[in-house]
């Protein structure tokens, strides 16, 4: 999916409604996508930080059964105190 600002819409992670959003499908929110810096600088943008670092990504991308915050797979995989850490984050993910 091409990257675009959306009128009305936001990054649901950094807030940013300027930037150009794609709809991250592990969570289906509107993320910022910076498709310009992606290859030299390996994106920046909360789009690819999403996809890389988190558990909620990393769920989908394996095929876990059900919500990550109740998977036990990917409490083990981030181990306890990394898995806490990305909970505490979303929760603030509105
Ligand atoms: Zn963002
Ligand atoms: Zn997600
Ligand atoms: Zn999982």
């Amino acid at each position: 999916m091409e990257a675009r600002p959306i009128k009305g819409e936001r990054c649901h992670i950094c807030g940013d409604t300027k930037a150009p959003l794609v709809k991250i499908p592990c969570c289906n929110k509107w993320v910022c996508c910076d498709t310009k810096f992606v290859s030299i600088r390996g994106g920046g943008r909360c789009e690819y930080q999403h996809e890389a670092y988190s558990a909620c990504h990393f769920h989908y991308n394996e095929k876990h059964e059900g919500s990550w915050k109740e998977c036990k797979e990917c409490r083990e995989f981030f181990g306890e105190e990394e898995f806490n850490y990305e909970l505490k984050k979303s929760s603030s993910f509105p």
